[in-house]
């Protein structure tokens, strides 16, 4: 009887993994990395809770490093098995990874340059790029729909989950001694209410759901108002003289942002004159989402026109700053731009340069446009903290601090409801990446509403499938 371990993401929205374990085969779904954790500390303590080698296949939903961030570790463990993805993951993955792996190395540095001076031994890096280069080289990519073997009595098909380019909810039939089981795992569900992309898929039919219910608690705020929001808030900086500061993830939110500050523009509502990408890693993903844009939902033909052309004949304005000295040049732009930077909860990259500059004074604006996981600078920044610290600096919050809902790249709690209301026979429900909070409220609706009870699994957990 095939089995599903809980390894990750469970009670938490980092961190995703499950070891799913059949009569002859061990695959593991999801390798994510916990963010906001520190690395060096769980290395010595053995970063997976089972030896790479013994792992036969691997399945990843989407890009994003909380699902994807430990494949080189897994490789660098010694797994030398397939990695299936979509086909835009497997572009995104190239870039991310590598990103991921530059950064593990500066950390790495850092932290033996302290475990030096306090006489302590020196820890590996997670993992470098060679690493990388190697996780590549074992992807296996797939189009939506497409029906594969992934090992004898393993089947899977990606269906479109319309949360980032390429992003996936999972099909796999496990068969084994004449039975076929459904296990579905809904991976990061869109909000229906991108700008880009399409609505999640319908699947109608599973024997267990993995769900995700990051936003199981709330519904999102209505599009328009966010969009009304989102512009007034543009008006008061321009008037107030001050800059907008945008942290934002690379993949999909900042994609969503350059749509809409095109659209504003089109409209006669945007007054900055001067907006930046100020991330390389950004700048290169939005050049994955034009190679796929056959994928996005086409609501909008004066945009699939313009952006044949490229994001610059959507958004003239639009500058993409490469270098560092082009980034620290922005510190002299006093007012009237508009600067999106990673990283998008303010635990790494150029936002957090921005942050110290430009924090503490009150003409400044800063806009959260998507979660804020906690322990995570951006969070304490939405919760109100008065001061952060800010690569050994005290900073005062005294920036006009926003967080508009509808960017969500995650379903609000009607839309999972919705979603999963589309199942013909109640599977087996399983809540996965959220906070415990959160999932309590969602497990109650799911009763109210559809009389259907959710489990809420502890780490580590197993189940039969
Ligand atoms: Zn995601």
């Amino acid at each position: 009887m095939a089995t599903l371990e809980f390894l990750g993401a469970i009670r938490q929205v980092t961190g995703s993994c499950y070891l799913i374990q059949t009569d002859s085969a061990r695959v593991l779904l999801e390798c994510g990395l916990i963010q906001g954790e520190n690395h060096s500390r769980s290395i010595e303590q053995g970063i997976f809770g089972f030896d790479a080698k013994s792992i036969d296949a691997v399945i990843i939903s989407h890009a994003h490093l909380d699902h994807s961030g430990l494949l080189p570790r897994l490789i660098r463990e010694g797994y030398r098995g397939e990695i299936f993805v979509t086909t835009p993951t497997a572009d995104l993955l190239d870039i991310m990874l590598k990103d991921a792996a530059f950064l593990q190395q500066k950390d790495n540095e850092w932290e033996n340059r302290r475990r030096a001076r306090a006489g302590e031994q020196p820890v590996e890096p997670l993992y470098e790029l060679q690493d990388v280069e190697q996780v590549l080289a074992q992807l296996n990519p797939l189009g939506y729909a497409e029906r594969v073997d992934v090992l004898a009595g393993v089947e899977l098909c990606y269906r479109d989950a319309g949360h980032i380019i390429g992003s996936a909810i999972v099909e796999i039939w496990i068969s084994e001694s004449g039975a076929t089981r459904k296990l579905v795992f809904s991976g990061d569900l869109g909000n229906n209410c991108s700008p880009l992309l399409r609505d999640p898929e319908v699947v109608a039919e599973a024997d267990m759901l993995l769900l995700e219910s990051t936003y199981g608690d709330r519904d999102h705020r209505l599009m328009e108002n966010t969009i009304d929001e989102f512009s007034a808030i543009l008006d008061t900086a321009m008037q107030k003289g001050g800059n907008v500061y945008i942290p934002s993830f690379a993949v999909g939110r900042t994609q969503d942002l350059l749509y809409r500050l095109g659209r504003f523009h089109r409209e006669g509502r945007l007054p900055q004159q001067k907006i930046f990408l100020d991330s390389p890693m950004a700048t290169s993903v939005s050049a994955v989402y034009l190679k796929y844009s056959k994928l996005y939902n086409h609501d909008d033909p004066e945009f699939n026109q313009s952006i044949k052309n490229g994001w610059n004949s959507w958004l003239p304005m639009l500058t993409f700053t490469r270098s560092t000295e082009e980034s620290m040049a922005l510190n002299m732009i006093s007012g009237g731009a508009i600067i999106i930077a990673g990283s998008g909860m303010c635990t790494g990259g150029r936002i957090r340069h921005h942050l110290k500059h430009n924090l503490w004074n009150n003409k400044n604006h800063l806009v959260f446009v998507g979660f804020q996981a906690r322990g995570t600078t951006g969070r304490a920044i939405v919760d109100g903290a008065q001061k952060i610290n800010l690569m050994g600096n005290e900073i005062a919050v005294r920036a006009q601090v926003h967080t508009l809902g509808g960017f969500s790249a995650h379903a609000g709690q009607q839309q999972l409801l919705q979603w999963a209301g589309n199942f013909k026979q109640k599977p087996t429900l399983y809540l996965v990446h959220g906070e415990l909070e959160k999932m309590l409220v969602l497990q109650k609706q799911f009763m109210a509403v559809h009389n259907w009870y959710a489990n809420i699994p502890e780490p580590g957990e197993r189940v039969q499938i």
